[in-house]
């Protein structure tokens, strides 16, 4: 790697400009022509320049100058035909069009009042913003435009950290500021294939409580951003090891079945989100309470909610489905009020031959079985709207599964039944144990 990634500053900004499509590079140019004559020098920052010195394709472009930034984004809208919105609590603005879109952000001093608090801001130097981020990677900025242009700012020696592949923080209260720095550790180390730095791993297991400080939304978001990345299933064994799980909620957890799950999650294909299949599988190692718990400790969305809580309810049942004499119309009963995610999840688990195909058999083809006869054709048919009409339904779509209807004609044979008094309808609440 070093060979590599040893990069003269010098190198950076070619190889900057290459890694952009052209659109975002004139943009960037316009942008950097108009603080110049501001006499201004403005700086890619953060992410940006670890992921040009790592040569990754992408590369967001992040900007921060000293001072104020609207108007030089309102001048730069003007010119590009774009638009500029500004976050004021931020201290942030975007300028974007139909194909580029810039953040600039004005240099910002951070103070943390209590630990996991949002800090207090002020408007400062770039070295001082660079002083507040969470890692020395992430703590380097490349001036663009200016008397300084081609100058790598690193006081940190992020360069040297790149190179050795080491995440290292700041200094000693890092953790104890911002606790979700744990979870940003970790997703780094795994996606760079970096080592967290033998301090820095030190700091973090003695700053693993103070993930208590940190509100539900905000573990959630690095949490997610964590599942969203290519290999979540590594993030979460080391997170499992470090006992930043244990330190998120006592009874989360994960191991390598699970890992293996997460990893065929990318192989099949998907009948719900991603995401929450994640959280689904991590719900099937959670006792009903504790993965209410969970979804109330990570502020869940109702959906992320029920494919945890779901899941964890799920797991008790499926002893029930490796029985092999269960009706396709009985498992269907059963799974259809659970969330797919759930399902799928418990699908991707499924140990018992006989479960895991009726998981299949019902993500793959039973969940879309439907009657050929709606409510308005029963009605026709003389069945009473109510109650009675829904059980009539029921008794159809259980044929169909069931293979004892396969035409319309079929059905309507069984709804005569019905109203003659020959076929008995299944009693409401179905499904026998
Ligand atoms: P990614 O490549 O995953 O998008 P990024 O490095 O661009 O990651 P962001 O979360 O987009 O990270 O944040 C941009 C920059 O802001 C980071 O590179 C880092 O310098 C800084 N930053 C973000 N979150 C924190 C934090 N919790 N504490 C300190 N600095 C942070």
């Amino acid at each position: 790697m070093a060979e590599e990634t040893l990069t003269k500053p010098a190198n950076l900004l070619p190889r900057l400009r290459r890694g952009l499509a052209d659109s975002v590079g004139e943009a960037l140019e316009v942008v950097l022509r108009l603080a110049e004559e501001e006499g201004r020098t403005l700086y890619l920052v953060g992410g940006g320049v670890r992921d040009v010195v790592l040569r990754r394709g992408h590369v967001d472009i992040d900007l921060v100058g000293e001072g104020p930034m609207a108007s030089l984004a309102e001048k730069a809208a003007l010119v590009l035909g774009g638009r500029w919105v500004e976050h004021r609590a931020f201290g942030t603005v975007t300028v974007e069009g139909q194909d580029f879109r810039l953040d600039l952000a004005m240099a910002r001093a951070e103070k943390y009042a209590r630990p996991g608090a949002l800090p207090k801001v002020r408007p400062a130097s770039i070295d001082e913003d660079l002083d507040r981020r969470d890692f020395t990677i992430n703590a380097m900025a490349l001036a663009l435009c200016g008397r300084e242009r081609g100058r790598l700012l690193d006081r940190f020696d992020g360069m040297g950290d790149i190179a050795g592949g080491r995440v290292r923080v700041l200094h000693d209260r890092s953790f104890i500021d911002d606790a979700t720095r744990i979870l940003r550790a970790v997703r780094y180390e795994t996606r760079f294939g970096f080592g967290i730095e033998e301090k820095t791993l030190a700091l973090l297991k003695r700053d693993l409580a103070y993930l208590d400080t940190i509100s539900g939304a905000r573990v959630r978001h690095e949490f997610l951003r964590l599942l969203a990345e290519d290999e979540p299933e590594q993030s979460l064994l080391r997170c499992q090891e470090l006992g930043v799980l244990a330190a998120i909620h006592g009874a989360l957890r994960f191991d390598d079945e699970l890992a293996a799950a997460f990893r065929r999650t990318r192989r099949a294909g998907r009948a719900a989100p991603q995401p929450e299949v994640h959280l689904a599988l991590l719900g099937t190692r959670l006792s009903p309470a504790d993965a209410e718990a969970v979804a109330l400790r990570l502020a869940l969305s109702k959906r992320q909610r029920q494919a945890l809580e779901g899941a964890a309810a799920l797991a008790e049942l499926v002893s029930w489905l490796s029985r092999a004499d269960a009706r396709p119309s009985q498992v269907v009963e059963r799974l259809e009020s659970y969330p797919l995610a759930a399902v799928e999840a418990c699908g991707l688990l499924a140990q018992q031959s006989t479960a895991k195909r009726m998981l299949r058999r019902y993500l793959g083809k039973w969940r879309y079985v439907k009657t050929s006869l709606d409510g308005r054709a029963l009605a026709r048919l003389g069945v009473a709207r109510g109650p009675a009409m829904k059980d009539v339904l029921r008794l159809l779509k259980a044929a169909r599964l069931d293979g004892q209807a396969s035409s319309r004609e079929e059905e309507m044979k069984l709804v005569r039944g019905v109203l003659e008094g020959t076929v008995e309808l299944p009693r409401t609440g179905g499904g026998e144990g």
